[in-house]
């Protein structure tokens, strides 16, 4: 894990960064000694330490809010305990599982719905969990897609990725390996040739990079992100909705074309989940909802990502809207607002 070698851990490394005063050392130490924090120097360079409401920092550099716990919240919020046959497996939906071969990452989201599990030192699948994780998949036919999640999958090594990813395209049924990551993001470096050949096989291969704001958009990302799609592996996004980081029409719609830009077609925009302590890096539904509106009126459909909600309890994700036809399906709405007869009448 070259890449968190300079990384940024302990409130007081944030001190001495300028990125967080010593008035709120005490606080800070006792999020850090809950929830993982590490930021780093790609990250680091994007955060205005003048800025009070950095949309970087509010990602990135703990709060004393997260202390705040709600009742509705939880430190498994969308149910993966429930799912989980084999340690590393998550087997929600039929034809796909997650694989979580590792708890580690570049960097340390605030809003983590993981945030119980991750952290560095945490490890990840040992050799014999990895085989029987293997095993699990081999022996369900029904299983079309492997997602490699964490954690980041791409904190580990190429030689260690090549094995995976050459172990679950030799399994038959299995026909799409996904891998979901922030690395070219939080350390586009990483993003070595020999990481890129490690993600090729015979077999259909995804990367969902991670981001919330045009800004994460830099041009060492942009670069790590076309190494990968000119390698022939496609990217799509995933994005999770923020107060007071893409909450406003503007942002969201920028982060969509800058994504776009990058050959990175935009696939989900999470509403956050119930994760512990990120009451105020929430939004409402409602809200998604208008920006959902905004950005259907306003953008092209290349930069439209599906709003889904991940059912607390380990019920799935479902598209949360909004809805452009009337109940009884007799009405439809345009990008302007204005309703239609359907079928129109003659
Ligand atoms: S990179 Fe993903 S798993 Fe890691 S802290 Fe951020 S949201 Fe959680």
């Amino acid at each position: 894990m070259t890449a968190a070698v300079k990384s940024l851990h302990p409130p007081r490394a944030l001190a001495d960064a300028s990125l967080v005063g010593r008035d709120r050392l005490a606080a800070l130490e006792e999020v850090a000694a809950r929830y993982a924090v590490a930021i780093t120097p790609a990250v680091r360079r994007l955060i205005d330490p003048a800025d009070p409401n950095d949309p970087i920092a509010r990602q990135f550099v703990p709060d004393a809010r997260e202390l705040d716990l709600q009742p509705e919240e939880s430190g498994d919020p969308i149910g993966d305990a429930a799912h989980s046959p084999v340690e590393g497996v998550v087997h929600r939906y039929p034809d796909r599982v997650l694989l979580k071969l590792v708890n580690a990452c570049a960097v340390y989201c605030r809003f983590c719905f993981r945030r119980e599990m991750v952290g560095p030192g945490r490890g990840g699948l040992s050799r014999a969990a990895l085989t029987a994780a293997l095993d699990y998949i081999r022996a369900h036919p029904q299983i079309w897609e492997a997602i490699l999640t964490g954690g980041d999958p791409l904190v580990l090594s190429p030689r260690r990725l090549k094995d995976v990813v050459t172990r679950l395209a030799g399994i038959g049924h299995v026909k799409v390996i996904r891998v979901h990551t922030r690395v070219p993001v939080a350390a586009p470096e990483r993003v070595s040739a020999a990481l890129v050949r490690a993600l090729r096989s015979d077999k259909a291969t995804f990367v969902v990079l991670h981001a919330n704001h045009p800004r994460e958009l830099t041009e060492p990302a942009r670069a790590a992100c076309a190494r990968l799609v000119d390698a022939g592996v496609p990217l799509l996004s995933q994005s999770v909705l923020l107060r007071g980081v893409n909450d406003d029409a503007e942002t969201l719609g920028a982060l969509m074309r800058a994504l776009v830009e990058c050959r990175i077609k935009p696939y989900y925009l999470h509403h956050a989940d119930l994760a512990p302590g990120t009451a105020h890096l929430r939004t409402t539904i409602a809200a998604g909802q208008n920006l959902m509106r905004t950005l259907h009126g306003r953008y092209s459909g290349l930069c439209q990502p599906a709003y889904v909600l991940d059912i607390p309890g380990g019920f799935g994700k479902s598209p949360i809207g909004p809805n452009y036809l009337s109940a009884d399906g007799a009405l439809v709405e345009d990008f302007r607002g204005r309703r239609h007869v359907y079928p129109p009448r003659q």
